[in-house]
């Protein structure tokens, strides 16, 4: 039985969902100067052609170069008329010429390579002839007049072409990475994202912030999300990756580091949802002596200093919503506040007719729940099934009816048998809404409807943009603040239980941390979360520096095994400092600036739904032999 599950914790790797990549039109070249005034990190044309052979890039050539012998290198992009070539580097495409007097000489073996073949030509600038520029290439007013070609590298007929990468499967895209990743797409993420790293340690450091490395192989944290196990030499024994360098940066505050951060690699095995990668990144932030406003000051700063100069400019402060409200007026502890679409209660407009309505399933259980989203041109736009598929989908996900009331008189439920004019108007006017919207109302127990509702906003938002209207446009960032989240919730598989609501470190809130002797369960936390158009892209909290009260939260609390912890609770009771931070999902983040649909869109070389690597087939077999150090055998049950 042991060595079954020791076998299954080795293998244990899973993944994601299916990725769409970002639309071309966000692929503009991201530039950026430093507002720091400590340096420029983009590199100019110069800089880009030093330390190598090439003396311009594929991507730089304009009229003001016509005269000057050039020396370019790249990948053959495509040819036409047998005379011209385009080469390729990620800078851009240059067109070359082929003279007549070298077409049956050097020039002949580049008019008949492979695509993608690695070549470097000499030859000199030239206009192109009048009526041929091309205006959508920024290099099109050129082409160079080859004299001398060399062949580098000749490539092999590839499986999928460079230009159609977003229309090929995406198993074989991550199977050929290293192809993929010659895509505009992929080039501009991994650019943006090098970038953005860049000035986040230059602020940071400029802030006195040291970026200090911390552990892989580390051992389990209670709680929290499932760790990858690595086997160790001694028998029984294993390391686990860890989740966050949580325990790291809080020990980096007893040690008097007192400003930490690091672009963190982290672990988590969640097996295959969506979104999700087992090893993902986190700019990771801790920091002595501080509060929760701090902390949150310094992450805008961080994100203004570094947000992208050809975005729009983020505006500071960022707006908060407590828990409660996040829930109330969106539904969701992770509201998209680029539209509106905000939740109502109606429960005094429509609740004591609902309950005395035929709607018998909508029926609210307490008479002071009913809520409801106005959805704006609903009437007008939505059909008869995109109704039915909103219904369908409260029934399925809550077991819940829902009222749809069309204001262009079509609603079916002819309002006006169940409500008077008088609340109709009533309802309409709470709603803010109009002719032709339409209003879906829903009754029951507060935080159920509240979700079920945030469910159907979100899908009604997708519905309208099918229809042609626009409310999440790619450009418009909206980040929140959510804060005063419950400290604790009733565990999943056991409700009697509490587990945390961020983690076991994070310190109640000052006006609740008497509840934790009594009813845990009512106390708010000193976490906060940042969210960026409905997605978390980082949380953090201020933690508990006292060793007792950690005790009381791991042991009595969460009835957790403080063993396993025993070095926190002794490093807390030897002169810790009362310390903060947070964790930005940098992946996310990076998603999010680029427009891609999924996180792997923004990784070099990421995992497969199932967590695969596709290129190396990894995770794999080990032999008995290279596993019998770590005294593990295989054994699987019998078919
Ligand atoms: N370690 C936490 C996480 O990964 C973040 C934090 O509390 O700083 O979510």
């Amino acid at each position: 039985m042991l060595r079954k599950v020791l076998a299954t914790g080795l293998l244990a790797l899973r993944g994601l969902r299916l990725l769409r990549v970002p639309p071309l039109s966000v692929c503009k070249e991201w530039k950026r100067s430093c507002t720091l005034g400590v340096r420029s990190i983009e590199a100019g044309s110069k800089e880009l052609s030093n330390f190598c052979h090439r003396s311009h890039t594929c991507g730089e050539l304009r009229w003001e170069h016509v005269g000057q012998r050039v020396l370019l290198c790249g990948w053959l992009q495509y040819r036409r008329c047998d005379r011209f070539v385009i080469l390729r580097d990620f800078h851009g495409q240059t067109q070359l010429i082929v003279p007549k007097d070298l077409v049956n000489g050097p020039g002949h073996e580049l008019l008949h390579l492979q695509m993608e073949s690695v070549i470097c030509v000499r030859g000199e600038v030239r206009e192109r002839p009048s009526g041929q520029h091309n205006h959508n290439m920024p290099t099109g007013e050129v082409e160079v007049l080859i004299s001398s070609v060399e062949v580098l590298n000749r490539s092999r007929k590839l499986p999928f072409q460079i230009n159609e990468a977003v229309k090929v499967n995406e198993s074989l895209r991550l199977q050929f990475r290293y192809l993929d990743l010659r895509s505009r797409q992929l080039q501009h993420a991994l650019r943006l994202r090098s970038n953005l790293v860049m000035s986040m340690r230059t602020f940071l450091c400029s802030q006195g912030f040291v970026d200090v490395e911390t552990p892989t192989l580390f051992k389990k944290t209670p709680g929290g999300a499932k760790e990858f196990v690595v086997p160790s030499r001694e028998p029984g024994k294993f390391f686990s990756l860890p989740q966050s360098p949580q325990q790291f940066k809080q020990l980096l505050m007893v040690g008097g580091l007192d400003r930490y951060f690091q672009i963190a690699r982290c672990y988590r095995d969640e097996g295959s949802k969506p979104d999700r990668q087992p090893e993902f990144s986190q700019v990771d932030i801790e920091l002595s002596f501080t509060s929760q406003q701090a902390v949150r000051d310094l992450v805008e700063e961080l994100l203004c200093r570094s947000w992208p100069c050809d975005l729009p400019p983020l505006a500071q402060p960022f707006c908060t919503l407590t828990y409660d409200q996040a829930l109330n007026l969106y539904g969701t502890d992770k509201p998209d506040t680029r539209f509106g679409m905000q939740l109502v209660d109606v429960t005094d407009e429509v609740g004591n007719t609902l309950l005395m309505s035929e709607h018998d399933s909508c029926r609210p259980r307490q008479p002071d729940c009913v809520r409801a989203i106005c959805v704006p041109r609903g009437a007008e736009l939505f059909c008869n099934e995109d109704f039915c598929t909103l219904k369908g989908l409260a029934k399925e996900y809550f077991n819940q009816d829902i009222i749809v009331v069309r204001l262009d008189g079509n609603d079916g439920e002819t309002t006006s048998e169940w409500l008077s004019s008088g609340e109709h108007q009533a309802l309409m006017e709470k709603c803010g809404a109009g002719p032709m919207d339409a209003i879906l109302l829903a009754a029951g127990e507060r935080f159920d409807m509240c979700l079920l509702l945030g469910k159907l906003r979100l899908e009604c938002v997708q519905l309208l943009e099918q229809k042609g209207l626009s409310l999440r446009p790619y450009g418009l960032f909206k980040f929140l603040w959510v804060v005063d989240f419950p400290l604790f919730l009733p565990r999943k598989d056991d409700p009697t239980l509490l587990e945390s609501a961020h983690h076991p470190f994070t310190a109640p809130h000052p006006d609740d941390a008497h509840l934790i002797y009594t009813q845990p369960q009512k106390a708010r936390s000193q976490h906060y979360d940042l969210v960026l158009n409905g997605s978390e892209v980082g949380g953090g909290s201020v933690r508990i520096h006292n060793s007792q009260l950690q005790r009381h939260v791991l042991e009595k609390v969460l009835q957790e095994d403080i063993q396993q912890l025993s070095h926190l609770l002794a490093a807390l009771d030897s002169g810790a400092p009362p310390h903060a931070g947070i964790a930005l999902g940098l992946d996310r983040l990076v998603a999010l600036l680029v427009g891609a649909h999924s996180i792997r869109d923004v990784i070099a070389f990421p995992k497969s739904f199932r967590g695969h690597d596709l290129m190396s087939n990894a995770p794999d077999w080990l032999s008995p032999e290279e596993l019998a150090p770590y005294h593990i055998n295989l054994c699987f049950p019998e078919t």
